[in-house]
């Protein structure tokens, strides 16, 4: 049996493959370039499989994708060739969760904008640089899934703030005891945010979800947090509105183009926008904890 590492890994899952398989090509070994003749399975993190992988790969039976996200994946392809893909949700929902409550903070209180104009050693002249409190505030919640559900925990007991969740899909059952108001047409979501934090998958139908239009009946005063995917939210509307303050801020760990984001990228050049390069999922404890269990499902499939 072979399973190659195509990603880089924690040693948590790559040790546990290796105790139960002999055959395990580790990431970065020159042999990976031939995956698509012998693998029996794949581990992966965010790099593209396409149709083209899957019509090549002559034996794989399972990918397995540590992270939520299954958008890198031609999943037609893989289900029409008979291959299995798992991925590993739950796991990273606190780390992306803390994510977006950090970016929160940091764009209501300009905290990196202040630590690079001290390091620059810029006159602060205080009334110019007056931040925006969080107490009591309205969150705007897309996707009240794992990740969603855990960031509204955080906005509501840590700060006391109103929610309003939208997610036509979601049973209110996992969030029953969280008090909120389920909001069943956006167009009555957009007016009334604070702080807009979005946590649904890129799908057709989440495209743009948050587009020109929406960022356009906004308060002035709102901030957009999008720890999810690049392509929910418009960003060339987005970085005009910041631009002329017709927001307030933005923290994006989720882009369009790029990710890390190209220095080129517009947004980078607004003091009030505080970028992360999709490190939601980037902590100690839950990279131990995914690549274990990406490792334990794929040996799982394999072992029928
Ligand atoms: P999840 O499947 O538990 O939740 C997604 C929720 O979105 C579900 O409740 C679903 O009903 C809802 N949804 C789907 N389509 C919708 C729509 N059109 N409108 C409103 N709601 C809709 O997933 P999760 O674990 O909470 O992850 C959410 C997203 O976070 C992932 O899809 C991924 O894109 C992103 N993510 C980012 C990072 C990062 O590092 N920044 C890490 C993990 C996940």
């Amino acid at each position: 049996m072979k399973i190659y590492v195509l990603d880089a890994f924690e040693t948590s899952g790559i040790q546990y493959l290796k105790e139960r398989v002999p055959g395990v090509i580790p990431f970065g070994d020159p042999r990976a370039g031939r995956w698509h003749e012998d693998a029996d399975g794949i581990m992966i993190r965010g790099r593209q499989l396409s149709a083209d992988d899957f019509a090549k790969a002559k034996k794989l039976k399972v990918v397995s994708k540590q992270g939520v996200g299954i958008d890198n994946i031609a999943l037609d392809a893989a289900r029409a060739k008979g291959v299995i893909v798992c991925n590993t949700p739950g796991i990273n929902s606190d780390a992306v969760a803390e994510l977006a409550f950090g970016l929160t903070v940091a764009v209501a209180r300009r905290i990196p904008e202040f630590d690079r104009r001290i390091r620059a050693g810029e006159e602060i002249i205080r009334p110019r640089f007056l931040g925006t409190e969080m107490a009591g505030k309205a969150v705007g919640v897309i996707g009240m899934g794992n990740i969603g559900v855990r960031a509204a925990r955080l906005y509501h007991q840590a700060f006391g703030c109103r929610l309003l969740a939208y997610d036509p899909y979601a049973p209110a059952d996992a969030w029953a005891d969280l008090p909120h108001q389920r909001i069943a047409d956006l167009d009555e979501l957009w007016p009334q945010v604070d702080v807009l934090t979005l946590h649904v998958p890129l799908t057709d139908e989440t495209r743009y979800i948050v587009d020109r239009a929406a960022i356009g009946r906004m308060k002035r005063t709102a901030i957009v947090i999008n720890v999810s995917r690049g392509g929910l939210v418009d960003e060339t509307a987005l970085c005009e509105a910041l631009k002329e303050g017709r927001l307030f801020g933005a923290g994006l760990d989720a882009w369009e183009e790029g990710e890390p984001p190209q220095p080129g990228n517009p947004l980078l050049a607004l003091p009030n926008v505080v970028a992360t390069p999709h490190a939601g999922a980037g902590t100690h404890e839950t990279q131990a904890k995914s690549s274990l269990a990406a490792a334990r499902q794929l040996v799982h499939v394999l072992e029928g």
